[in-house]
Parts: structure tokens; C-alpha cells; sequence
């Protein structure tokens, strides 16, 4: 005979299921409490834009400081720059300069590029991300313009972009530099920067752009984009932004700013 229980000493079965379930949720409140414990804490929200004012006073600080800034990539004319430019797609300036110090040498235009090939224009740049797509590229657009362009560069975005190789941003550059046109163009530096003062908060380079060229003003736009990319490469950093140092800190937003710059009165310039 089994050894069963007489009924009244049996626990009925809602209490049984009550003091199982019980049990089981202490481990995993645990669990959940240790969860929120290493949880990072939030980021905070981000500040609102600044106003017209402040964003006139901040170009106003970098033209006074840098009234007349040049993009770092060596360059001799349209079509150098719009080759460089086509290089330097996730690649440093640095590292485009050091090869077409030695292409441009033996192609400065799209007649001597076509001529050397792709093969031989790929053993240029073999040190630059990318390099194969690039030299391809290089070649196909550099037969393009010999094609429909007379071998000449046009300062139009339209055509810049049909180009291989040539998206918004290395036309925007091309524009800006070249023909002096007003566009801001938006890497990785001007979209950190942008949103972090924050000028325009946005998610997408294009959407910073429209809102940069909207909002800075006209007197600034030819150089908006050189002071914006220089302050990101050089200042405001992408790990660990060099506030202490920024001639805008007294006016940025960005609410991680580094070295207790409050006390920091703002630069006379
Ligand atoms: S104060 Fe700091 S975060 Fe703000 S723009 Fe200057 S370097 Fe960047």
C-alpha cells in the first residue's frame, strides 16, 4: 500500500502551485536586480539646438580664429580634387595624400589617368581602403568626362553625381572647394559636431545637412563646412572632446562636456 497522506493534512493544490511559483521568482527577481544594477544608465536627452544668435556667435568665433580654412586634402585643380575626394571615402586624408603625392605626378587629368589603367592606378593607392572599387571608379568617371565633358570637370551636382564613385557628399566637397559654391557637405566629423553643440540634432547626414544649410548664416556658408570638420578632427573628438580647449564651450550644449569647463570663462576673440 502506498503511504499516502489522510486528506486533511494534504496542502490543497492552489497553496502547492502558490508556494512553487513563489520560489521560482526569487532567483529571477535576483537575476533582474543584478540586470539593472549593470545596466548602463541612460543617455541623457539631447539639448535643444541652439538658437540664431549663438550659432552667428560660433561661426563667428571660428572665422575669427581661422578666417580662411583649407580642406586637407592636397589637391592641384577640379579634377585632382574630385579624384582625391573620391579616394578619401573611409580613408584619411593623410593616408589619400601620401598616394596621390606620387598619381599625380603621372595623372593630374582624366586623359593620363585613362591612359594608365586600372591596374597600374590600383598599385598608386593599394595603401587606401577600398582601393580596387577606387581605382575602377577613378577609371570609369575619368572616361566619362573625356566622353561627355570635354575632359573637364562641370560645376554641376547633377552631373558630379552620375559620376562612378560619386555620391552627394564627395559632389558637396567638389562644389564647395572648387566652384565655391555654399553647400556644407556632412562626415563623420560635421554630423558628430552638429549634433553635439547640437546646430541641427538629426539621425541622418543628409537630414544634418539640409539642416545646416539652412540654418547657418549666408555669410558663413562657403567655409561652414572646412570650420565644422576641423573642429571635429581637431577639437571636439569623437571618444573624448577636447572642451577645456573649445573656443565655444561657453555656448555648446553637449551635455558630456569633459575637464569641469564651467568654471572656464569663454575666449575673447
Ligand atoms: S565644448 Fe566640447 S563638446 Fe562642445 S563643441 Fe567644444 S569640444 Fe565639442
Amino acid at each position: 500500500m502506498p503511504d499516502r497522506k489522510p486528506p486533511e493534512t494534504r496542502r490543497p493544490a492552489t497553496d502547492r502551485v502558490r508556494t512553487r511559483s513563489a520560489d521560482n521568482r526569487r532567483p529571477g527577481t535576483k537575476k533582474l536586480k543584478a540586470k539593472i544594477l549593470k545596466a548602463k544608465p541612460p543617455a541623457p536627452a539631447a539639448p535643444d539646438a541652439i538658437d540664431d544668435a549663438t550659432l552667428a556667435e560660433v561661426f563667428r568665433r571660428f572665422e575669427a580664429a581661422d578666417p580662411n580654412p583649407r580642406g586637407e586634402l592636397e589637391h592641384v585643380d577640379p579634377y585632382t580634387l574630385l579624384v582625391a575626394v573620391t579616394l578619401s571615402a573611409q580613408a584619411t586624408d593623410k593616408s589619400v595624400n601620401l598616394a596621390t603625392e606620387h598619381l599625380f605626378k603621372v595623372a593630374d587629368n582624366p586623359a593620363a589617368m585613362v591612359a594608365l589603367g586600372e591596374e597600374r592606378l590600383a598599385g598608386y593607392i593599394r595603401t587606401i581602403g577600398l582601393y580596387r572599387t577606387k581605382a575602377k571608379n577613378v577609371i570609369a568617371l575619368s572616361r566619362r568626362l573625356l566622353d561627355e565633358h570635354g575632359g573637364v570637370v562641370p560645376p554641376a551636382r547633377a552631373v558630379l553625381e552620375s559620376l562612378p564613385g560619386v555620391g552627394p557628399k564627395t559632389a558637396s566637397v567638389v562644389l564647395n572647394i572648387a566652384f565655391g559654391e555654399p553647400t556644407i557637405a556632412v562626415d563623420t566629423h560635421v554630423f558628430r559636431v552638429s549634433n553635439r553643440i547640437p546646430i541641427v540634432v538629426a539621425k541622418t547626414p543628409d537630414d544634418v545637412q539640409r539642416g545646416l544649410e539652412e540654418r547657418t548664416p549666408a555669410r558663413f556658408l562657403l567655409y561652414a563646412h572646412h570650420w565644422l570638420i576641423l573642429h571635429g578632427r581637431y577639437v571636439c573628438k569623437a571618444r573624448v572632446p577636447e572642451c577645456p580647449r573649445c573656443l565655444i564651450r561657453d555656448l555648446c550644449r553637449y551635455p558630456a562636456k569633459t575637464g569641469g569647463i564651467a568654471s572656464i570663462p569663454a575666449p575673447k576673440l
